[in-house]
């Protein structure tokens, strides 16, 4: 994966975001205030106008880009989310012009801490960290394996969407969707869907 690969595979999820709007502003009208998949339309269609227009890269410098476009675009709390777990990722990965899976494991567990850091979310709070940090710990293992950078990716993916797929059930405890208590149960969170989708579409990406 080297720069070039980065700005095609965030396009890619520009995309994905886009075809997913609708269904990501249902789910966040059920447990929230319903901005979710517009906020993010709204921020990854700046991504994928900055990115085309960008000249030849690292991936953490694409990283970068993508991270401060989703910080000033994306209001709400999953924009500065977002961009901090990018940011986060993007210092990680430092100058290296191509990842192997060791890379993106470290980027993954990167991103992780900085959305821990910044929301004060645990694993269980119902949000994206329920997404999100089980996609760290499995590319870990991943990359212990010795998988390539596609192979930590789809390994990464996949848990991030059994992890999303496990927060219906629970009761939220950080963001608005906690204000409903108990009655926040039945649904699944906007953060945590979005996540699994943008790690889909990287792992797609990557082959
Ligand atoms: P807002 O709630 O401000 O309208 P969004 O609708 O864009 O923001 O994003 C809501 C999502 O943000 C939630 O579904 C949840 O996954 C995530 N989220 C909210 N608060 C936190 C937090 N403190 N830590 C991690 N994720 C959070
Ligand atoms: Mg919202
Ligand atoms: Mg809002």
């Amino acid at each position: 994966c080297d720069g070039s690969s980065m700005v095609a595979a965030w396009l890619g999820v520009a995309e994905v975001i886009r075809a997913h709007r609708d269904e990501l502003v249902r789910l966040d009208r059920e447990i929230g205030d319903g901005d979710h998949g517009e906020n993010l339309r709204r921020g990854f269609d700046v991504v994928a106008e900055r990115l085309a227009a960008m000249d030849a890269a690292t991936p953490g410098a694409v990283l970068k880009s993508v991270a401060t476009t989703l910080i000033s675009t994306v209001g709400g709390a999953a924009g500065p989310l977002f961009g901090t777990a990018l940011l986060r990722a993007a210092k990680a990965l430092g100058d290296r012009a191509t990842l192997d899976g060791t890379a993106v494991a470290e980027a993954l567990a990167a991103s992780s801490e900085g959305v821990i850091a910044r929301g004060r979310a645990e694993i269980g709070d119902k949000t994206m960290v329920d997404a999100l940090v089980p996609a760290a710990k499995a590319a870990e293992s991943a990359a212990q394996r010795g998988d390539s950078a596609s192979g930590v990716l789809a390994e990464a993916a996949r848990a991030a969407t059994r992890g999303a797929h496990d927060t219906v059930e629970l009761v939220a405890r950080k963001g608005r969707a906690s204000y409903l208590g108990p009655r926040s149960a039945g649904h699944l969170d906007p953060g945590a869907r979005s996540t699994e989708l943008i790690l889909t579409s990287l792992a797609a990406s990557a082959g």
